[in-house]
């Protein structure tokens, strides 16, 4: 791509600004805003100015990472920045309105590990094979130069911890280790992420659970299963929607399964939420791309319109046509 552009470029242009914008996309998750805050923590250590604007609040599970006083997100960007650094974003509109008007930008960064990223940045760093744009974030800190604190550290680390399923999914690699081992040695401790992120849940999540493992259905000869929350399983439970992030984990867990689905409502009463996700072979990013989403080979999503019924038959129907495919 004429625009493609490496770690080195993008931290040269990052030195010479004086004041940074960060976002990520829309329903920020553990690698957007762990990113984000061990890019600013970092940045700030040089003596820059770094603020995070976001479209969604942080959501509560992530309030635990220190930082969070540098993160805007009631109204869009209005003022002029040296450079915005996007992250873990592979397409300008899933940024929502956060950034505001490009020509506020000295330039556009956009890091990011999204095969089939759109390449909207002035520099683009794209790596999908990176398992985390975590992990893309502490290599450009180390090709900038920048020390890495104990709340950076943690940042990333958690960055990469969520993103690899704490270091067990098929994207978990040496150079994902190696900088673990760098953010473990610099003050992230491993066992505060985990609380955080594993022992703390409110009890709502766990009535989610329950309701979710009674809901769960399967399709393709028991290759597909899928999990499907209707309004009133979130009324049974008495939960919001972020009780139910990461729930497709629990049909991915049974031996049959190759692809997983988590199909949930949004705001919008005929638009629903799918999160796929598969294992060996099933590339789910090329079945959240025909809907209009996106992801990665292993974790993919999308947004589908229609009634409900009809949705999931659509959705199974190209879940299996993928599994044909790779036979
Ligand atoms: P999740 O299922 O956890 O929401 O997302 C899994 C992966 O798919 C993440 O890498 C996420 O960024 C990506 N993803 C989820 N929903 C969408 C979407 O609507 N559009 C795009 N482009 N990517 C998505
Ligand atoms: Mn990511």
């Amino acid at each position: 791509m004429a625009n493609d552009a490496t770690l080195s470029q993008a931290a040269a242009r990052l030195g010479e600004a004086k004041r940074v914008l960060i976002t990520t996309h829309v329903s920020p998750d553990g690698d957007g805003i762990g990113s984000g805050l061990g890019l600013a923590l970092a940045l700030e250590g040089l003596g820059k100015e770094a603020v995070i604007q976001l479209a969604d609040p942080v959501p509560e599970y992530l309030h635990f990472l220190p930082g969070q006083d540098r993160i805007r997100c009631a109204e869009p960007n209005e003022e002029g920045w040296d450079a915005l650094v996007t992250l873990d974003c592979g397409d300008w509109r899933r940024l929502g309105d956060a950034p505001g008007d490009t020509a506020l930008f000295g330039c556009v960064i956009n890091l990011d590990h999204h095969r089939g990223n759109e390449e909207f940045g002035d520099l683009n760093v794209i790596d999908p094979a990176a398992s985390a744009t975590g992990l893309m974030v502490f290599h450009l800190l180390r090709e900038l130069g920048a020390p890495i604190g104990a709340d950076a550290a943690l940042a990333l680390y958690t960055a990469i911890a969520t993103d690899t399923g704490f270091f067990c999914y098929s994207n978990t690699d040496v150079t994902t280790f190696e900088a673990a081992t760098e953010l473990v040695r610099s003050g992230a401790y491993p066992y505060a992420v985990h609380h955080a992120l594993n022992e703390s849940h409110p009890p709502s999540r766990l009535r989610m659970m329950h309701q979710a493992l009674g809901l769960m259905e399967f399709a393709g000869d028991g290759r597909i299963g899928m999990i499907v929350l209707d309004s009133t399983a979130f009324d049974r439970a008495k939960a919001s929607p972020e009780d139910a992030e990461g729930l497709v984990e629990l049909p991915r867990s049974i031996a049959m399964v190759e692809v997983a689905v988590l199909l949930r409502p949004t705001t919008e009463a005929t638009a629903f939420k799918a999160s796929l996700r598969s294992k060996w072979k099933a590339d789910v990013a090329r079945i959240a791309t025909r809907f209009g989403g996106g992801g990665h080979a292993r974790a993919a999503g999308c947004t589908l319109e229609g009634p409900l019924e009809t949705t999931r038959d659509r959705l199974v129907a190209a879940i299996q046509e993928e599994l044909n495919r790779g036979e």
